[in-house]
């Protein structure tokens, strides 16, 4: 454990408070605790035993299930919680004292010492793309770790287990209270409507969020964007971004960055050139292939070699609950895409349906507009079982399209429903397009619950 770092970039802070006692919390109080702040951690519910066990061990004062305000205001920094929303009544007491406000990552940023960062954004292939450059790196031989949202925290890896490389998976909202965080190799996969309700509805301020991932980037670092996502395209030149561009894209050749052409990715990089037929990746579907050009262009910036990077592509397999094939009953294939929490990833799920598909769609949503979904519902969607609390919008938008709508309220509901639909040939999809929380604690028990259910079918 390294704990002979100088405090240096907190000198003069004494105070530090941390709202949110959750893998990201816990992590920063960890870390700032070695690195000698007073550290408070306050949290508005119930934090879990294994993190309250990890903060009485290090002797971290902490509250749960309320907020002294009394105490919280007299810190000289807070760090927020990815989870604590602005509009929050506390946050807004805190700004309104001046107090400055920061997130994990931008707090763990100030202690990486000379190790490098990967880091991945967008609204949809984080994980994805995130795991896929940790297993290029990890088979290419340097000593890294995945952080952020898989995994230990930033501030927790740093804390407890520093490595060379961080290979980070970065949510809009860590980029929100960010102030010098700069990522050696940043990648944005796309952006589209997605957590709306935490920018006032406004997706300008959205995408302004994930353009922060370049922010304090300089001319020897890399930025690796999607040229065929209208979003970042169009919004590109708004941000005043210094590194050095890699795009990727599908619909031309390009002198540097990553491209597919006649059924193969080509990735050019400075001198270096490699090739490699998509078929040969283990990964299906279009949205994995951009996941894989960024992930190729991502490890080639940290040099890692064109033949690791070829036989990652060969052997890396799925994540759960993100397009898993579960099992296949009477002819009818059961697919879980519980991940699927916005419109454009099911976009893509649907779009890699070869078979008639019954879709699993609903749950809490986030001001989805459901009209990108149309077209490749009336070409692929022979019934819809809607799962959810609240399935108005579903019905509006699909009422017209899809013959068969039907309501449920639990994933058992829901599969019976879908496989009394089915028939031998079809799939069943449960690709939500919606956040989980109105019947299930997350998306993974959503997806769980789901696939249990299709075992007891
Ligand atoms: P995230 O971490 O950003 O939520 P994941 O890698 O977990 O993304 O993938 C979640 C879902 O998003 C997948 O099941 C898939 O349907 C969809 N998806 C993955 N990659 C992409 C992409 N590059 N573009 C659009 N949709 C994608």
């Amino acid at each position: 454990m390294n704990t002979s770092a100088a405090i240096q970039p907190g000198e003069g802070l004494k105070k530090l408070v941390i709202l949110g006692a959750g893998e990201s919390g816990v992590g920063a109080a960890l870390l700032a605790k070695q690195k000698g702040y007073d550290v408070f951690v306050s949290d508005g519910g119930a934090i879990k035993d294994l993190y309250k066990e990890a903060l009485q061990k290090s002797n971290i004062d902490f509250e749960e299930a309320q907020h002294t305000e009394s105490k919280i205001l007299l810190a000289d920094e807070v760090i927020k919680s990815p989870g604590i929303a602005e509009k929050n009544e506390l946050v807004k007491k805190i700004r309104a004292k001046g107090i400055t406000v920061i997130s994990e990552i931008e707090f763990a940023y100030r202690y990486k010492g000379n190790s490098k960062i990967i880091a991945i954004t967008g609204s949809n292939g984080k994980t994805t793309t995130t795991s896929l450059i940790y297993y290029m790196c990890k088979l290419g031989g340097i000593d890294c770790a995945m952080v952020g949202n898989i995994g230990y925290s930033f501030a927790r890896q740093i804390a407890e287990n520093p490595k060379p490389l961080y290979v980070a998976e970065i949510s809009s909202f860590q980029l929100d209270d960010i102030k010098t965080f700069r990522p050696d190799v940043a990648v944005l996969t796309n952006i589209t409507e997605d957590h709306l309700d935490r920018y006032d509805y406004k997706i300008q301020n959205y995408i302004g969020s994930k353009f922060r991932i370049a922010e304090n980037q300089q001319a020897g670092d890399v930025f690796i964007y999607c040229l065929d996502d209208e979003t970042t395209i169009k919004n590109i030149n708004r941000y005043n971004i210094k590194s050095t561009l890699y795009p990727i894209t599908m619909s031309k050749e390009l002198p540097q960055g990553a491209y597919l052409a006649n059924a193969k990715m080509h990735l050019k990089w400075k001198n270096e050139e490699m090739q490699m037929s998509i078929d040969d990746f283990k990964l299906k579907g279009k949205h994995n292939q951009y996941n894989s050009m960024a992930a190729s262009l991502a490890s080639t910036a940290v040099d890692i070699r064109k033949e690791k990077i070829r036989e990652a592509l060969q052997t890396f397999e799925s994540l759960e609950h993100r397009m898993e094939t579960v099992i296949t009953i009477k002819g009818v294939e059961f697919i879980n895409d519980s991940k699927a929490t916005n419109v454009n990833s099911t976009w893509y799920a649907l779009e890699s349906m070869e078979k008639p598909t019954i879709l699993i769609l609903g749950g809490v949503d986030k001001g989805n507009d459901y009209s990108t979904l149309k077209e490749m519902v009336t070409e692929k969607v022979k019934a819809i079982v809607c799962m959810g609390t609240d399935t108005r919008k579903i019905h509006e938008a699909f009422g017209s399209i899809v013959p068969l709508i039907v309501n449920t309220t639990s994933a058992e509901e829901a599969v019976q429903a879908a496989f009394h639909f089915a028939s031998k040939g079809d799939v069943v999809l449960l690709s939500p397009a919606c956040a989980s929380f109105d019947l299930f604690k997350n998306y993974e028990d959503r997806g769980n619950q789901f696939k249990q259910a299709v075992k007891n079918l």
